[in-house]
């Protein structure tokens, strides 16, 4: 049996008749950057994130740069963020020139470490807490970080909050959707998330309609009017096809969320009746509502030697991620050491995500259980 780690092609099919009808139309009208589909979707999505305003724009990795942009932070800034996360949540920060400062996560649910943020804050002079001037949270694999915590400290010291929820659309926090909470919120279309464009793709919600405002602008290369510039900004369009397609497959988002939770649950009913839950640590549901970007499991020991089992007998896996942020060998100028955050380095050594996809049948999930049984039993 083959499963794979995603599985698009079969979500395709269910949508194929209404993306085609929607990009012939474009195709036609030949308006392909923003323009009312983009409008649309941002409306859409501000509803379904039940936040003020969004802005859609080219990338998750954009979404970020623009934010960090739009709060102006750069030079001589801190930014207090997670050494576990997809590479551009502290690519962007370095891109403004500002230096990401990380803090360990928390063991559990692999997101930023409320605790060890207050210990880091605490640790800081005052001269260098004075250049600290915003906090990125990610909501890693689709569930979010400990919002309450790190929303109460960054308003004790004026700080920005940008959330990084490019895994996250949907997922809940005491009942708040992610990117609701900060005062920005980044989210990614590209293709694997949970709601993929055809391409690249993101968008950035916020609750200030000033906020809005200044994103709208330093969206288009920071023109007020066209070739009147106030500031320096970039280009970071979303275009129409884009925003077309993701505008259809919103419309199906909780359906297939749902669909992901469902296997979820079935993959601790299988692991638990494979009497493997004392070696292989599932993910644990925290929050309200985890919308499963990723099923991550964690085995203490032999995590590369799954995987190459999994492969060897066709099924899909994958490392998020191998390498923690501090060890990357473009951030070895902030000085940081291998030892300096242990809850990220042992999860970067062992976990491992699990095909979870909305269309993922029962039995590809038994023979996921049972090809890991027979790893682990052996
Ligand atoms: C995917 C992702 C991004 C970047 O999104 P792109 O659209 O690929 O640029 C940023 N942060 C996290 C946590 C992501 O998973």
């Amino acid at each position: 049996m083959n499963v794979p780690l995603l599985d698009l092609k079969a979500q395709y099919q269910t949508i194929k008749d209404q993306v085609l009808e929607v990009t012939e139309a474009i195709y036609e009208s030949q308006y392909f950057i923003l323009g009312p589909h983009v409008d649309d979707l941002e409306k859409k999505i501000a509803e379904y994130c039940r936040v003020g305003h969004a802005v859609g724009v080219s990338s998750g990795t954009d979404a970020l740069l623009l934010s960090l942009m739009a709060a102006g932070i750069g030079p001589g800034d801190r930014v207090l963020t997670t050494p576990y996360t997809f590479f551009a949540t502290a690519g962007a920060v370095w891109r403004v020139g500002a230096t990401p400062v990380f803090v360990d996560i928390d063991e559990t649910t692999y997101n930023l470490s409320p605790d060890r943020l207050q210990e880091t804050v605490a640790a800081m002079d005052e001269a260098t807490r004075q250049t600290v001037k915003a906090i990125v949270p990610v909501h890693l694999y689709g569930q979010c970080a400990d919002m309450d915590p790190i929303l109460k400290l960054a308003a004790e010291h004026g700080w920005v909050v940008i959330e990084d929820a490019a895994q996250a659309i949907g997922a809940e926090y005491h009942g708040r959707r992610a990117g609701s909470m900060g005062d920005y919120g980044c989210f990614s279309f590209f293709p694997s998330k949970n709601l993929g464009a055809f391409g690249d793709g993101g968008i950035v919600t916020a609750r200030d309609p000033a906020v809005y405002e200044h994103l709208k602008i330093l969206r288009v290369h920071g023109g007020h009017a066209k070739y009147y510039h106030h500031y320096v900004g970039g280009n970071f369009r979303l275009d129409a096809l884009q925003a077309a397609i993701v505008a259809i497959k919103l419309a199906y988002l909780d359906g297939w969320s749902a669909a992901r939770k469902a296997n979820a649950a079935r993959y601790r009913e299988l692991f638990a009746a494979a009497g493997l839950m004392d070696r292989i640590h599932l993910p644990v549901e925290k929050e309200s509502r985890h919308i499963y970007n990723q099923f991550v499991i964690r085995v203490d020991k032999r995590r590369d030697a799954l995987k190459d089992h999994l492969t060897a007998q066709s099924i899909g896996s994958e490392v998020y991620y191998p390498v923690p942020l501090h060890l990357q060998a473009c951030f070895a100028p902030l000085g940081y050491a291998a030892g300096d955050f242990p809850v990220a380095e042992a999860a970067a050594r062992s976990t491992l995500a699990l095909p979870i996809y909305p269309e993922l049948t029962e039995a590809q999930q038994a023979y996921v259980v049972d090809t890991i049984a027979a790893f682990v039993n052996a």
